[in-house]
């Protein structure tokens, strides 16, 4: 590929769809792996049919799109059954992310994003450079997305610790986004980062950061 995709990642609520949709704002092409997550298993696709093969009906909602909690409640704790269900969602994801990167490329797109949380759990590194992960605080973490999700303490931190630590994620990325002050400075934070990526990729930043 002529493209260049780099990884943005990041923790529970750290930030990163905030920092992607300030990337979409500079013009910059920006594929969202949880969106592809649900559009793989869309009522009527081929992956939601191989799941209710294997996990039943009873994973589904009363008007027949997959019922994401209960397919969660089932696998938790579970590694087969997570295994399992990994193996019917993950090389869809990963086949879709390659064809909207070639619709990107297609239209001749230098560079390109690609947001996906389990960047560095799921060995995604050497595909997406160079990697770029949004950062905040612990605690910021925690209350931005009890307020966002209006859910418990409890609930988020349960989230977190089923994830690789965010300290741990930033001490692997090429680049940190810090979002633990205001939008303003982390748009200019994000700023400078994509910069830094341009020059990586040997693509002009002045096509998104025209006006800084
Ligand atoms: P997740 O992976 O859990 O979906 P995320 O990393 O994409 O989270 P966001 O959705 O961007 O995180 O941010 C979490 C919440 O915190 C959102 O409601 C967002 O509006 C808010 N938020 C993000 N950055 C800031 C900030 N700098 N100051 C205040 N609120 C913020």
């Amino acid at each position: 590929m002529r493209l260049h995709v780099f990884g943005l990642s990041g923790g529970i609520g750290s930030g990163k769809s905030t920092v992607a949709a300030h990337f979409r704002a500079r013009g910059l092409p920006v594929v969202d792996a949880d969106v592809l997550a649900r559009e793989v298993v869309s009522k009527g696709s081929e992956g939601l049919t191989e799941i209710i093969a294997a996990f039943g009906a009873g994973i589904l909602t009363s008007t027949g799109e997959l019922d994401r909690s209960a397919l969660a409640h089932r696998v938790f704790g579970d590694p087969a059954q997570r295994a399992l269900l990994e193996s019917m969602t993950h090389p869809r994801v990963r086949a879709l992310a390659r064809e909207r990167l070639s619709e990107i490329e297609a239209r001749g797109e230098p560079l390109a994003c690609y947001e996906v949380p389990l960047l560095f759990e799921a060995g995604l590194t050497d595909t997406y450079r160079p990697t770029v992960v949004v950062t905040c605080s612990p605690e910021q973490q925690i209350e931005r997305a009890m307020r966002r999700d209006g859910a418990t303490r409890e609930r988020i931190l349960a989230r977190i610790s089923a994830q690789m630590p965010l300290s741990e994620k930033a001490r692997r990325a090429d680049y940190v986004i810090d979002n633990s002050g205001d939008l303003a400075t982390t748009k200019a934070n994000a700023d400078r980062v994509l910069a830094l990526v341009c020059a990586d990729c040997d693509v002009d930043s002045a096509r998104y950061l025209r006006e800084s």
